[in-house]
């Protein structure tokens, strides 16, 4: 997830607010950035401005402006998206000051001056800024591509790029994440026509699998069923929440009869059926995971389907992704991936060329890298030393980089992390995490008594588990357990509550270990009676 923040003298510029996903199993809806950094200094903050529509780059905007309502600026889709987020969260965007910087308009924000300039990327309106500090011209690159011939029509403006590094560049901040790629192996345009191929030879029902916000995919997919005489059917909210604000602003121009609801296909000729799916990452709810494991409410794949993953696994969703790929190979359809098939995708990130050919065009004083993991960001740096910058500097998370005239200097950490919040919308803290993941590990057992005012037992102890191998089932092994903890209330009357509930606590976890090995979550609860009798 992008938050990059710009300071000088007394303000900050908040560039992108994004959000992530976990790649575990402990209840996590996203991850957002904690932002006590800016709360402690919100009286400097003047503003957010995205590069585009990207959730790792807006989908953090809810929870900083639910504590720090300040404006927003960014380009009409990513302000669609934003709009949409903010009624998700009881918020009223019209409480906020949000406002549409179109490519080539200037907009202060406190003492920085922004012009966004377009850059290809999978997703319409993309823009890297260009912005003028007192140090003078730094550029952001923002998730950029030189794709030549990008289906919106709309390439990598050059010509404003190379203006502006004629004028000088005093830092250039840019996109590493696709470094590991030498070149652009094609264009949206040629994934449009390999998938065109596909859809035209499959004789009966297509489903491709692809990231939502790919609006660029998402027109071609639109021709490509037209000339296929196919109707979309489109399975998964944040696919049908992508096409309806990308319809809304004018970007994506669909027949209006184009559409058919899940529960109409059936009516359809499978030959007349393209069907989009998100869930490329085999993300545990998605439309296509529902798909592969014949759980869907609405459809079901069956032999005669080919189901086209028009995606790349994200580092980290590798076996998730090939665990979906499988039940769908199990289902008995036809699977076509770009291991197989490179065509069917192509990264909008740039490749080294491109990052290389960015380096060109704004020729920067001072670089940093950002947007990719470390080793991403080395070689970038790496990379940028090669083109001759002067200044070079890597950073990571909470690391600030002071620009002065001399070059860049790492400053001392600041507070950063990342916050987690639950699939109910609650945050979860560390401590809740970790016992999340320990119960998980070990399960979780509970140990209960009741005592009276002289420390006699009155109820207990019950002993239950969840989880924890070999004793679930296991009422004898329970016993053992009873047993131990009946002997430490013998032994240990008249001790606090709270002392008490930690010994049994002990106690429960050592006759547990014994049993099964492991040291399950134990959870003691004694209730003392406080009437004498
Ligand atoms: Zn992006
Ligand atoms: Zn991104």
């Amino acid at each position: 997830m992008n938050c990059l923040l710009l300071e000088q003298g007394d303000g900050i510029l908040v560039i992108d607010c994004g959000s992530s996903f976990p790649n575990d199993d402990r209840g996590i809806d996203l991850y957002h950035p904690d932002f006590a950094y800016l709360l402690e200094r919100r009286e400097l903050v003047r503003g957010i401005f995205l590069t585009h529509g990207h959730e790792d780059h807006i989908g953090g905007i809810p929870y900083l402006v639910k504590q720090l309502p300040v404006p927003i600026h960014g380009p009409p889709h990513a302000l669609g998206l934003v709009r949409r987020r903010l009624i998700e969260h009881d918020i009223d965007p019209d409480d906020l000051s949000l406002n549409v910087a179109e490519a080539g308009e200037r907009h202060a924000v406190g003492g920085f001056v922004v012009e966004p300039i377009r850059v290809a990327h999978s997703i319409v309106e993309a823009s890297a800024l260009c912005i003028e500090t007192s140090l003078g011209t730094m550029v952001h690159t923002g998730d950029f591509t030189f794709d030549p011939d990008p289906p919106d029509g709309e390439p990598t403006d050059q010509r404003r790029l190379e203006q502006i590094g004629d004028g000088g560049v005093a830092l250039l901040l840019s996109d590493s994440t696709n470094i590991d790629s030498v070149d652009r192996i094609g264009g949206e345009r040629s994934v449009g026509a390999a998938l065109e191929r596909i859809v035209a030879e499959s004789p009966a029902r297509v489903v491709v699998a692809l990231f939502a916000s790919n609006i660029q995919r998402l027109m071609l997919l639109g021709d490509i069923a037209v000339s296929t005489h196919r109707r979309i059917c489109l399975l998964g909210r944040s696919l049908e929440a992508q096409v309806e604000v990308a319809t809304k602003i004018g970007r994506l121009h669909w027949p209006s009869d184009l559409l058919v609801a899940p529960d109409k296909v059936h009516s359809l000729p499978p030959r007349n059926v393209l069907v989009l799916a998100g869930g490329t990452q085999g993300e545990k709810n998605s439309a296509m995971v529902r798909l592969a494991r014949g759980a869907h409410p609405k459809l079901e794949l069956v032999p005669s389907d080919t189901v086209v993953f028009s995606s790349r696994a994200i580092p980290g969703n590798e076996r998730l992704v090939q665990e979906t790929q499988d039940a769908i190979l199990r289902k008995g359809a036809m699977l076509r991936t770009m291991l197989s098939e490179p065509e069917v995708h192509t990264s909008g990130h740039a490749s080294r060329s491109e990052q290389a050919w960015m380096l060109e065009l704004l020729r920067p004083e001072r670089f940093i890298p950002v947007h990719g993991t470390l080793r991403h960001m080395m070689r970038h740096a790496e990379l940028a030393r090669s083109f001759g910058v002067p200044h070079v500097q890597v950073t990571e998370n909470g690391i600030p980089v002071s620009v002065t005239a001399n070059g860049l200097a790492l400053e001392q950490p600041v507070r950063w992390g990342k916050l987690a919040v639950s699939t109910s919308g609650e945050p979860l803290d560390a401590e809740t995490l970790k016992r999340r993941g320990d119960i998980g590990r070990t399960g979780v057992a509970f140990v209960a008594l009741a005592l009276d005012a002289r420390d006699r037992i009155v109820a207990g102890p019950s002993v239950s588990t969840v989880g924890v191998a070999g004793v679930d089932d296991d009422a004898k092994a329970r016993s053992v357990v009873q047993r131990d903890v009946l002997q430490a209330v013998r032994r240990l009357r008249s001790t606090k509550v709270a002392d008490l509930e930690e010994e049994l606590r002990r106690v429960a976890r050592r006759a547990l270990l014994d049993l099964c090995g492991v040291r399950p979550v134990v959870k003691v609860e004694v209730l003392r009676s406080s009437e004498k009798s």
